[in-house]
């Protein structure tokens, strides 16, 4: 696979996630060499993060959040060990709390955070508009000293066909790349786009990712069977209830 000449050569980076499955199998990975995980539910990461197991094998192990993240939970979010990256900031207000609840923890480090963009317009979808792009990566850069902005996010609409040409959703966050490189004066490789899952990580690296958050392929199929809890729709979508509470 070959990364387009005019965007930066950047080795994309691999998120193995590993939500829905048990520490053991992150474990495995981690002794084949693998760094990053993310994992879209706070609690279930808060607790694979703080296994005794995990803790103790993988001492330099990266845990990517993914998921939506509510202000209420944001606390906690702060509190796993080895937190990396935040890659779902889709509000200035949620921007704040994760900048004060970071600033409390008195790291020597900023957090990492990606914006994400719904890219799709897809009501089932999170993150900002696209046109809300600039705004918000402004006021992360000026407003949240403990935050390091550090590219955008994206999930996109499923099952693209690519006989119709590149995904538009993907083009979509390199376009929102170039204008915020114009805007803020930086350059691309100072923004990563994390963009590409299972079903679509070749295409996205072929266009430009630099992070792709792959699941099923690495572990097989996730069962969510035994906790009706973290079905589908809750686990990556929004669910009926958080629509209804939007305005
Ligand atoms: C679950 C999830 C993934 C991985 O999905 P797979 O299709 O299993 O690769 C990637 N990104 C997000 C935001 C997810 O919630």
């Amino acid at each position: 696979m070959s990364i387009p000449r005019d965007l930066p050569a950047i080795q994309p980076r691999l998120v193995a996630v590993s939500k829905t499955k048990p520490a053991d199998m992150v474990i495995e990975a981690y002794s084949h060499g693998q760094r990053s995980f993310g994992e879209n539910y706070v609690q279930e990461l808060l607790e694979k993060a703080s296994n005794p197991k995990i803790l103790s094998s993988c001492p330099e192990i990266k845990w990517h959040f993914i998921g939506h993240l509510q202000k209420q939970n944001v606390n906690k979010l702060m509190a796993v060990p080895n937190l990396f990256m935040l890659e779902t900031v889709d509000s200035m207000k949620l921007a704040d709390k994760v900048n004060s609840s970071w600033q409390k923890k008195a790291s020597s480090e900023r957090l990492k955070v990606m914006v994400q963009i719904n890219t799709s317009g897809e009501e089932s979808k999170h993150g900002l508009l696209p046109s809300e792009t600039v705004a918000m990566v402004e006021h992360i850069n000026t407003k949240c000293p403990s935050l390091e902005f550090v590219g955008l996010m994206t999930i996109g609409s499923f099952g693209h066909d690519l006989s119709q040409g590149p995904n538009p959703d993907f083009q979509m966050l390199l376009s929102l790349r170039e204008e915020l490189c114009k805007k803020l004066n930086i350059t691309a490789d100072q923004v990563e786009l994390s963009m590409g899952m299972s079903m679509d990580f070749q295409h996205a690296i072929e266009v430009g990712s630099t992070n792709v958050r792959i699941g099923s392929t690495i572990f097989g199929e996730r069962d969510y069977s035994k906790k009706p809890a973290l079905d589908k729709s809750a686990a990556d979508l929004k669910g009926p209830m958080e629509v209804t509470q939007a305005h």
